[in-house]
């Protein structure tokens, strides 16, 4: 969705009268974009407890195992479908896997790491975001129930439960499974296919 601001950037320097309400309305139009944008795919703010911040920037020094074990109680390797990348509605691209599992099965952490919101959104229903190693992102979603007692700030270890499979935002009406999603860098950056981190775990 960046990229939608970059490619607008030479408008900001025409001043015609003339074209001054188009720039207006596309600015407008971008910054929906990045609104919906944002809904879908970035933690939203939230200030952090200082010790949690701390953590983790700690947790940004540590490597990004390149193999990571799979977020869902009793589901194997051989039972994942890569489905990065599928179309969506609204042009949408499939950023993350689908886990099919039955509805209340544990999901797990599949890293060390900070919860830092747990906030539902349109889309995943209720989720809950967990900044981990090397800046990364990790994002499930369409839980039927967070784990409870966990809250924003709190350090989970890898394996941990974190919450259980549902289908809860835009997987109402669908089989449960988790959305588990991976950003490299975070806020929403740089999603990677977390397939490749799971295939062989
Ligand atoms: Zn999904």
């Amino acid at each position: 969705m960046k990229d939608h601001v970059l490619t607008a950037t030479p408008a900001i320097y025409s001043f015609t009268k003339a074209s001054f309400l188009t720039t207006l309305s596309r600015w407008l139009m971008i910054a929906g974009l990045i609104i919906l944008a944002g809904c879908a795919s970035t933690p939203k703010k939230k200030p952090l407890p200082p010790a949690a911040q701390a953590q983790i920037n700690e947790l940004r020094t540590i490597p990004l195992p390149e193999r990571l074990p799979i977020p869902v109680k009793g589901i194997k390797a051989y039972q994942l479908k890569d489905t990065w990348g599928a179309a969506r509605s609204q042009g949408r691209r499939h950023e993350g896997i689908d886990i099919m599992a039955e509805r209340g099965t544990k999901v797990l952490s599949a890293t060390t790491g900070i919860v830092v919101d747990m906030r539902n959104n349109n889309l995943g229903g209720k989720v809950i975001w967990i900044a981990g190693p090397a800046g990364s992102y990790h994002y499930y979603a369409h839980l039927d129930k967070h784990k409870r007692g966990l809250n924003v700030g709190d350090r989970v270890k890898k394996g941990q439960v974190i919450g259980y499979v549902g289908n809860t935002g835009n997987a109402r009406g669908g089989s449960p499974h988790l959305h588990y999603g991976i950003y490299l860098s975070g806020k929403g950056r740089g999603a990677v296919n977390p397939f490749l981190y799971l295939f062989r775990s």
